[in-house]
């Protein structure tokens, strides 16, 4: 109720008029929206008196008695407050609180971990949790998170087994290293490779590969971490063999290579090949480990994919250990895998970290899926989503956007323009960061309406649409798309 309504509503004319000053008159207004105010306050309904109604009834069946009592004071607390802030029209009609404790319970009852549609471009987006399971591999994370399962048990000898033996088998073929050992995610496994061979010693590292990849992962931090001694050779954007030799003392525990991942030098810029480290290395006696991070396991060139080192090239290569991620180009589930040599990978089981470090059967059991999907599928492209949205032909893309745009269209209204136009995808998580991919996008525009307005109105549907602003348009790009009417917002709450 506005100021002037309520004075009407409850002051006489008559004392208003009596009144001589200003002063006065706002007194007497004061306290008459006082007296209202606590008037709208007495009317708000009890919580027993809320709970004994009809309209909770089917809540009270879904939800535990506790989690609605929460809800229903939570709804009154802010109805409270919106009361005492003044608000014009807060409603205190038992229906209409009872309504909002059930948009309430809807709303939080849900789970925190929305389900969004991808619309971004960026293929494998870190913050959506980038690769998308393949059919296969959620099969086996249901299968072993339902039945009991051969985790750490030797069927043949009837005693326990080791955890790693569910992958390595698999990470051997597909590397042609000689052991292989699973961690949470690839900042785990470089920690705990660089603490197993090299603690207490010195690590060399190129200066233009002391990178931060996003999160906080920090090369020299990680090593600090690890117990190893940082020992930075060459310059930012060239080193030398020579570098590295110079740089070799009876400190020295491992020749660190990291993949640059997020950036490139480029320029009067030059690097060491991974082959003259290893030789190095092996004339040293010391160890040459790689930090690949995304780690591809197959040549994505041949798919017309900008290339990126495939891991068994480097294992080819003679790394005696490579690290990568298991949800970046592999696309499979969050895990850290370290390939290389028997001795190497041998200590890094018998480091006490790694128990610390080690992933639970679930991971295993997606990781398995999916390398056995790259061994023995006849059809890995289809098989594996990652692989799937960075193939994806114009075409498909194109016949995409025809289906979703007059929907789009329908549901926006005439005024919003739409147009189907070239965009820039990005394979994401730091991977090949300077090349994009040739992708396809609905472009929206609206004649009053900004890119982040529009962007805006998709991000709080249900469920939400993610897309880019580019300008003063809003963009959904197809790659990551496969039905079009998940393009269309439903409404928001
Ligand atoms: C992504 C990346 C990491 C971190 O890997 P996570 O699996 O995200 O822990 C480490 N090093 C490099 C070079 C990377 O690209």
């Amino acid at each position: 109720m506005s100021l002037l309504a309520l004075v009407k509503a409850t002051i006489p004319l008559s004392q208003l008029q009596g009144a001589r000053c200003y002063a006065k008159v706002l007194s007497i207004m004061k306290s008459a929206v006082n007296d209202a105010t606590s008037a709208q306050l007495r009317t708000l309904p009890s919580i027993e008196k809320l709970l004994k109604s009809t309209m909770l009834v089917p809540a009270l069946q879904c939800y535990r008695h506790a989690y609605v009592v929460e809800s229903a004071r939570a709804v009154l607390a802010e109805t409270r407050r919106e009361i005492l802030s003044g608000s014009e029209t807060i409603a205190v009609e038992e229906e209409v609180i009872l309504r909002r404790i059930v948009g309430h319970l809807h709303k939080t009852g849900r789970s925190p971990l929305r389900s969004v549609i991808n619309a971004t471009g960026t293929v494998l987006h870190t913050n959506l949790g980038r690769a998308l399971l393949a059919k296969a591999a959620v099969d086996e994370v249901v299968r072993a998170a339902t039945s009991p399962v051969t985790l750490e048990y030797a069927l043949d000898e009837g005693g326990r087994g080791d955890r790693d033996q569910i992958v390595e088998d698999d990470l051997l073929a597909l590397t042609g290293a000689e052991a292989a050992t699973v961690v949470n995610n690839n900042a785990a496994a470089v920690l705990l490779a660089l603490n197993s061979i090299a603690e207490g010693k010195e690590g060399i590292v190129s200066r233009g590969e002391l990178i931060e990849i996003g999160g906080s992962f920090r090369i020299p931090d990680v090593m600090r971490k690890s117990g190893v001694v940082l020992r930075e050779v060459g310059t930012t954007n060239r080193t030398h063999l020579h570098d590295y030799a110079d740089a070799i003392n009876l400190h020295t525990g491992v020749l660190l290579k990291v993949h640059p991942s997020n950036y490139r030098i480029v320029g009067f810029t030059s690097g060491v090949a991974l082959e003259d480290l290893v030789t190095l290395g092996a004339a040293q006696q010391v160890p040459v480990m790689e930090d690949l991070g995304a780690g591809a396991l197959i040549d994505l060139s041949e798919y017309g994919l900008p290339k990126e080192p495939v891991v068994a090239e480097r294992v080819a290569a003679g790394a005696d250990l490579v690290t990568f991620s298991g949800d970046k180009l592999l696309g499979g589930p969050q895990a850290g895998i370290i390939v290389g040599r028997k001795e190497w990978i041998a200590r890094i089981k018998k480091n006490p970290l790694k128990r610390a470090l080690r992933p639970d059967k679930l991971t295993l059991a997606a990781l398995s899926g999916t390398l056995r999907l790259y061994r023995q599928s006849p059809h890995l492209l289809a098989d594996l989503p990652t692989l799937r949205w960075l193939t994806r032909p114009r075409a498909e893309m194109d016949a995409m956007a025809a289906l979703a745009l007059p929907l789009l269209q329908a549901h926006l209204g005439a005024e919003f323009l739409l147009t189907v136009e070239d965009a820039a995808a990005q394979i994401g998580s730091g991977a090949l960061p300077e090349e994009d991919l040739p992708s396809r996008a609905i472009v929206i525009r609206h004649p009053s309406l900004s890119g982040g307005a529009i962007e805006r109105q998709f991000r709080v549907a249900n469920p939400p649409i993610l897309g880019r602003i580019r300008g003063d348009a809003f963009l959904l790009d197809l790659r990551g798309i496969f039905v079009a009417e998940d393009l269309v917002p439903n409404a928001s709450e």
